[in-house]
């Protein structure tokens, strides 16, 4: 199959990348549960995949956010249309998102999440865009840093689409056919 765009991470990097997540989570939490909460829609492969690596006993739990802004560009206000289904309270959490861009949307989710009082609540991303975090994010298991491009594939999107792409690429709005 034809790849589109200019491929900056190919399947076998992101699978390498999230076995050396798995390995790193399943090492740290070996004397305690963890909830991973995945953020919907965009981490649904990464939490599929690097679930699937990690050897300790793990709970699965989902929240769907949307930022209000253009498609490319993250306003930070944050809307969550789905909220988690459990209790985090003395959990220990790990979200797993897909990429950090400006840092916004897990500001938001951090404070929001950390009302409810967990133990503790680490990040997994596969993708953390380099030198445009407006505001720093501690991001522990991280797949790749990459540049600040607009990238899809391996569940990001454009306009809905190329989320099942299995790697990540560059792609240009301005190529694609209106
Ligand atoms: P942040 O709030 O960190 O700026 O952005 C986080 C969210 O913006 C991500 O979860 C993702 O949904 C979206 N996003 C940021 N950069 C990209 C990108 O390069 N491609 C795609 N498809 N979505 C992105």
């Amino acid at each position: 199959m034809e790849t589109l765009g200019t491929v900056l991470i190919t399947e076998e990097q992101i699978a390498d990348a999230v076995a050396r997540l798995g390995a790193e989570i399943s090492a740290d939490y070996a004397d305690s549960d963890v909830l991973l909460v995945g953020i919907l829609k965009g981490a649904f492969l990464t939490m599929a995949d690097l679930s699937r690596q990690i050897q300790v006993p793990v709970e699965f739990d989902f929240m769907a956010v949307s930022s209000y802004g253009d498609a490319t560009k993250s306003s930070g206000v944050v809307r969550i249309l789905k909220d988690l289904e459990q209790e985090i309270s003395g959990r220990h959490v790990v979200i797993v998102e897909d990429i950090v861009d400006t840092g916004l949307t897990l500001h938001y989710l951090l404070e929001n999440l950390w009302v409810r009082k967990p133990a503790s609540i680490e990040i997994a991303a596969l993708l953390v865009k380099e030198g445009i975090q407006e505001i720093p994010i501690e991001v522990k298991y991280r797949g790749f840093n990459i540049p600040p491009d607009f990238v899809v594939g391996y569940g990001l999107d454009y306009t809905g689409l190329y989320r099942n792409l299995p790697y990540v690429t560059v792609l240009d709005p301005d190529d694609l056919p209106s």
